[in-house]
């Protein structure tokens, strides 16, 4: 069992090799980072509060990729932003008895972070009876160039990247009981071992690995053809509403293209429309720029396909709808919500 103090705590984050840029000219040991951004970019900023119980349980969530999703949520923000990220914050309290579990989240953390090249900038500990953290991270994009929710139009098309769905599916997975038993192994409900790949693979690494499609926003923000991003944290449906409310616009969503994307009983529409967590980005991009956009991202080497899912309408402002074939359906506002009654 693992037992230092602050002091001994910090200088053991510190040893433990964090990825370094010229953004951060002081990061952790002084009373501030002082960083230094590039000359003509702005910096955008995301935090997020993760506690025990309530984002994430113990039992299901391996630290280590209770680390890296900590990370993941945070980056694919950032992502969504079509920004850079260059500086990451983490303040934690957790048991004093559950250091190993914390050093654990330590180096989850750090593998991704290393992934994106950011460095740890800083943070604060404390002792506490459930374990809590909370994460800021800072991105730089070109100064006017950030991708943001309200600058949908009618006639543009909405597109999400990847795949929609899983890790709602594996939410469900880990709540029948499957259980992720080492980074390459799983167990089903039986506790019966499975290797790590397969379908139900697939999902519970969606779900407690998401990769942040930090390469996939400067890429769709580079296009200049992407008039509106958000990252798919509480399921399409919902995060597709708030580029509806932000650009005063409906949203028509195509049954058929939808229906693509659901796999057999794996992953049905509702993991699809309302699953959260699953980090892709969800675009609305111009019709005069889409050929160019679309051939450029298909051409990128390890690149998600890009989903077309219907079209930004002028009618219903602030509403999604669903086109089919018996006509249109308004969505419900479905998505987690942390405040519903
Ligand atoms: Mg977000």
């Amino acid at each position: 069992l693992i037992r230092r103090n602050e002091e001994e705590l910090i200088r053991w984050i510190e040893s433990r090799g964090w990825p370094e840029n010229a953004f951060v000219r002081r990061g952790i040991g002084d009373d501030c980072a002082v960083c230094r951004p590039a000359p003509g970019h702005e910096l955008v900023v995301t935090t997020d509060l993760l506690v025990e119980g309530r984002h994430f349980l113990l039992d299901t969530t391996p630290a280590a990729d209770l680390g890296w999703k900590i990370g993941a949520a945070n980056l694919s923000d950032i992502a969504a932003m079509g920004a850079r990220p260059v500086a990451f914050f983490l303040s934690a309290a957790f048991p004093a008895a559950r250091q190993d579990l914390f050093a654990a989240v330590m180096d989850g953390l750090r593998a991704i972070l290393s992934l994106h090249a950011t460095p740890l900038a800083g943070g604060d500990l404390s002792a506490a009876d459930h374990c809590c953290f909370a994460a800021t991270v800072l991105g730089e994009a070109p100064a006017g160039r950030a991708l943001l929710r309200s600058g949908a139009r009618p006639g543009d098309g909405i597109f999400v990247t990847g795949s929609p769905g899983f890790a709602g599916a594996g939410l469900r997975l880990l709540a029948g009981g499957w259980r992720k038993t080492a980074p390459d192994r799983c167990a089903d409900p039986f506790g019966r071992k499975r290797p790590g790949e397969g379908p139900e693979w697939d999902c519970l690494q969606k779900h407690l690995r998401p990769e942040p499609r930090l390469a996939e926003g400067l890429c769709l923000r580079d296009s200049g053809a992407v008039t509106a991003a958000i990252d798919t944290s509480d399921g399409i449906a919902k995060d597709l509403r708030q580029i509806c409310v932000r650009s005063g616009a409906g949203a028509l969503l195509d049954d058929a293209r939808l229906q693509a994307l659901i796999d057999g009983d794996r992953v049905t529409l509702a993991d699809v429309l309302g699953g959260g967590e699953d980090y892709e980005l969800l675009v609305t991009v111009d019709p005069a720029g889409e050929a160019a956009l679309l051939a450029g991202f298909a051409s990128r080497p390890g690149f998600p396909p890009l989903h077309r899912l219907g079209r930004i309408v002028a009618e219903h402002p602030g509403e999604v709808r669903l086109a089919a074939a018996t006509g249109e359906v308004p969505l419900p506002v479905s998505g987690f919500d942390h405040f519903r009654p």
